[in-house]
């Protein structure tokens, strides 16, 4: 059964003093609610160790935004998926639209950090999408379609399992234009069966598969309720727990 889960990114946001704020706030919640998703925050890697501490016992899955393709050595200003591991780290997310965008990360890329991750037991949060003129000319089927395989198809059945994928199409993510539900859902249907033809049915209906894009409170219930929608990745709601619970309730 493939897991729902509200994942928060947390982007470039926060001194160490106010992210601590945020996580006990999240952790308050967590105790005084039940909720029916997964609850993961992705904090700035600085704060990882901070957030295992506060989540010591696994009430939150704690991300990194980012983990190198390489195992260890001069990579200045890397992160490995070894040091993830070491501070008990739950996984990373991959090639966020933003790291394709600001530092030329492609699906090659994503392919060899989703695989490093697997490897030592993290779980990748592999991201695609669309661009705006992309969406226009029609092509974002194709987009996609080329993103996942270069990025996914070379794992086994088992590995791609446990791999989660958040469509996050760049024209919606922070402009708050968000993708109606029908237009996620179609999405999110044209990726399971792109794995279902290459894995099977079963294999496909394992992979749990986020939205992202300016998901908010109030359009949140709407997008999870979608059969192949199963959570979403959350940039700016994810800032405030009152908006982010908020939408951990979009699973109630
Ligand atoms: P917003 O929710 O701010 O649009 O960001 C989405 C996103 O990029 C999550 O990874």
């Amino acid at each position: 059964m493939r897991k729902n889960i509200v994942a928060g990114n947390w982007k470039m946001n926060k001194t160490y003093a106010e992210a601590q704020e945020l996580m006990f706030q999240l952790l308050e919640y967590k105790k005084n609610n039940t909720t029916n998703c997964e609850v993961y925050i992705a904090p700035p890697a600085l704060y990882l160790t901070t957030a295992k501490e506060v989540f010591k016992n696994g009430e939150v899955g704690v991300f990194a935004q980012d983990v190198s393709e390489y195992a260890s050595g001069a990579y200045t200003g890397e992160i490995s998926v070894d040091m993830l591991a070491s501070v008990d780290a739950d996984g990373s997310l991959v090639s966020h639209s933003e790291r394709r965008t600001f530092h030329g990360e492609t699906d090659n890329h994503a392919n060899r950090k989703v695989k490093a991750l697997l490897d030592k037991g993290l779980t990748p949060i592999y991201c695609n999408g669309e661009k705006l003129e992309e969406r226009k000319a029609g092509r974002h089927f194709e987009v996609v379609k080329n993103q996942t395989e270069t990025a996914l198809f070379t794992l086994s059945a088992e590995e791609i399992k446990k791999v989660v994928i958040a469509y996050e199409p760049v024209w919606a993510i922070g402009t708050g234009e968000t993708a109606t539900a029908e237009q996620a859902q179609e999405v999110h249907a044209y990726i399971r069966s792109l794995i279902a033809d290459k894995y099977g049915k079963e294999v496909a209906d394992e992979v749990s598969i986020l939205y992202g894009g300016s998901v908010k409170p109030d359009n949140a219930k709407e997008i999870f309720s979608q059969p192949d929608v199963d959570g979403g990745l959350i940039g700016g709601a994810a800032l405030k727990i009152e908006d982010f619970s908020k939408i951990i309730e979009g699973f109630n």
